[in-house]
């Protein structure tokens, strides 16, 4: 570094230092920080990298996710997000992100977009058709025959982003197809 350039930045610093005297430096960082997230709606989620499950801020405006944050109010992170969850906006936003659900035909090579009605009613047909294909109504012990009713070829896993209701309801759709292999990725 030159001698006329020791001399900018010392100067330049001796003008930040001097503002600083009349500026508060806390208010002016909260001030931008709301400006940030004027007109938005905020909605809790849980980060779904982990099996923590800490709680996230995001906000939304125009249907856009525009600012996503640790939960200062959840009991598991009090706030704070790991690497990994600080950096979720980032799946969010990706441009390779898939919004929508796709099929690849038995034997193509290539994926197409299907509608979600179309999603749905394929995977309830195909649950329908596995389940009546694979059911086993009685089972025989000796000389006596038992009612069973359940199919062996279908197996749930949970999450542990998944809430405690919907854990029950996932339980209950296992019970409801005749499947008692309802499993969970947390115990894994
Ligand atoms: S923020 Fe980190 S620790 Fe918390 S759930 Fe996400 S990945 Fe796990």
């Amino acid at each position: 570094m030159n001698r006329r350039n020791w001399l900018k930045l010392t100067a330049g610093g001796g003008v930040g230092l001097a503002l600083g005297q009349f500026v508060n430096m806390g208010e002016v960082q909260a001030a931008t920080a709301k400006m940030k997230l004027v007109g938005t709606q905020e909605f809790t989620t849980a980060c779904n990298l982990c099996s923590c499950g800490c709680g996230m801020v995001c906000s939304v405006r125009e249907g856009k996710l525009i600012n996503l944050e640790g939960d200062p109010d959840h009991v598991i992170n009090q706030g704070a997000l790991c690497s990994k969850g600080a950096s979720l906006m980032e799946t969010n936003i990706s441009s390779q992100r898939l919004t929508a659900p796709r099929y690849r035909a038995p034997g193509s090579n290539t994926w197409k977009e299907i509608s979600w009605d179309e999603a749905f009613e394929r995977i309830a047909n195909k649950i329908k058709m596995v389940r009546d294909s694979t059911w086993v109504a009685t089972e025989k012990e000796g000389e006596d025959t038992y009612p069973v009713s359940r199919t062996d070829a279908i197996a749930l896993l949970g999450g542990a982003q998944n809430t405690n209701e919907e854990a029950y309801l996932f339980n209950k759709m296992g019970r409801l197809l005749g499947t008692s292999y309802v499993e969970h990725q947390a115990r894994l």
